[in-house]
């Protein structure tokens, strides 16, 4: 049953277009043979003739057969593979090590408003980016041309992964970018692969803008709520038990007001609008006064602060204050807010060698994070159980918020936590200024 099957498949491949050289080995076989019997009178010759020619036939077919239908094999996968491609709702493009260009498609045609035969064969440069409609194309090949540019994965690492912005029309490109190498290595060209964000981001952006102005238009009434509760409870008039009122009151809007804040920076975060202004700023003077501001709630929950400089008379990097103020601040607040009686918040700062970065750290003695939270803290509105036991408010922004802040300082922050015995939260910051980006992206995670 099995070699029938074998055989059919044998006759059905026969009929492939790849297959014509066995046919014609064939025919010149019956040809040979035919033509012998009228010139080989010995027909004991005549059987040894036929006899090799058919063996011939054979052996040779069968490489024919082999050989076919692997091409067979590879035009199909090519063909799917090609199919793919061209249909993928990303644009690719592929091009040599010279920058000639291989691979074109259709959504590469629908992105750059070019044809493939505009585009194929041509070899492009940075000269072509002031070449009517060759532009955007130039800009994204070589993404330093292009107006505003955010790396997303580390400097000689592939896949490169960018994001470029263009203005009028407004667009936003992800652009993936790897190697193509042959099986030793030698690198033969490159593959582009580019994500139209465009819509995504404006939906984003509309998102956080509504976000945005619900949070304005809830602060004013709030701030007015806490000045009226702030004088009742220093109004000479009032009882004990009034005041006490009076103070939950002002505790409960003070949270309130914090998670207003909250989402007004992660909408105006999400919608590339915090509007960083960085200068220089003196790492060891900024970390003393957060903590002597940090010195009044620190003793409300009795805790003792230490800061240890590292032996660093200054540390100097190139920040914005008010927003690096913010993500220390939150850093700060957890390491008090998840605390334990009598425990202890210590931030260290840290050069690291030969690393053009410093490393600061907030470190606690307190409930810690439980292990299978520890990869999903810095997820917008996360919050470990346990955190939930100890502080029943709280927006699960703070975090977000932080990475977001370091991460467009050019730095980068990571924990580690046991639980039951403490958190350190380590935070890094360039200290050369070409290592901050200067555009502020979107955020979409
Ligand atoms: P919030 O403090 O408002 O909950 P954050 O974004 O600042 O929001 O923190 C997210 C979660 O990370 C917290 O709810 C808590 O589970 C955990 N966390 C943050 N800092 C600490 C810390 N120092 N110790 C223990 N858990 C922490």
């Amino acid at each position: 049953m099995q070699l029938a099957n074998r055989l059919t498949k044998v006759f059905s491949n026969l009929r492939l277009r790849e297959m014509r050289w066995i046919w014609i080995i064939w025919a010149t076989k019956v040809f040979l043979v035919a033509f012998s019997f009228f010139l080989i009178e010995e027909i004991v010759w005549f059987s040894v003739f036929a006899t090799t020619i058919f063996a011939l036939a054979t052996i040779l077919s069968w490489h024919e057969y082999q050989r076919a239908l692997r091409t067979f094999e590879t035009k199909v996968s090519v063909g799917r593979m090609e199919s793919i491609v061209t249909n993928l709702e990303d644009a690719v493009i592929a091009y040599s090590s010279d920058f000639k260009i291989l691979i074109f498609n259709a959504a590469a045609e629908r992105f750059f408003g070019l044809s493939k035969d505009q585009v194929i064969g041509q070899t492009m440069g940075p000269e072509r980016a002031g070449e009517k409609g060759y532009q955007t194309l130039t800009q994204t090949l070589f993404p330093s041309l292009a107006p505003v540019v955010v790396g997303r994965s580390e400097p000689n690492q592939y896949p490169q992964i960018v994001d470029i912005s263009f203005e009028s029309p407004n667009r936003e490109f992800r652009v993936s970018t790897d190697k193509i190498a042959d099986k030793s290595g030698r690198i033969l060209g490159f593959v582009k692969v580019i994500r139209d964000r465009t819509r995504e981001i404006e939906l984003v952006k509309s998102k956080s803008e509504f976000v945005s102005v619900a949070a304005h238009q809830l602060r004013t009434p709030l701030t007015a709520i806490n000045w009226t509760l702030e004088g009742l409870r220093d109004n000479p008039g009032l009882s004990e038990e009034d005041k006490t009122l009076a103070k939950n009151g002002m505790q409960a809007t003070a949270n309130l007001l914090k998670t207003v804040n909250d989402l007004l920076d992660t909408a105006e975060i999400e919608g590339g609008r915090f509007g960083y202004e960085y200068k220089e700023v003196e790492l060891v003077k900024f970390i003393e006064d957060i903590l002597a501001n940090a010195q009044v709630v620190a003793k409300e929950y009795g805790l003792q602060v230490f800061f240890d400089k590292g032996g660093l008379e200054e540390s100097k990097v190139f920040a914005d204050p008010t927003k690096l103020g913010i993500a220390l601040s939150n850093l700060i607040d957890n390491a008090m807010k998840y605390n334990s009686k009598n425990g202890s918040v210590t931030v260290r700062l840290k050069a690291v060698p030969p690393k053009p970065f410093v490393q600061i750290s907030v470190q606690d003695t307190g409930v810690g994070i439980p292990p299978a939270d520890m990869g999903k803290i810095f997820a917008k509105f996360y919050r470990a159980s346990n955190a939930r036991k100890v502080h029943a408010d709280g927006s699960g922004l703070g975090l977000y918020i932080t990475k977001n802040i370091i991460t467009q300082h050019g730095g980068e922050i990571w924990v580690e936590s046991t639980l039951g015995r403490g958190t350190t939260f380590f935070l890094t910051l360039p200290t050369d200024p070409s290592l901050v980006p200067r555009a502020e992206s979107a955020t979409l995670t």
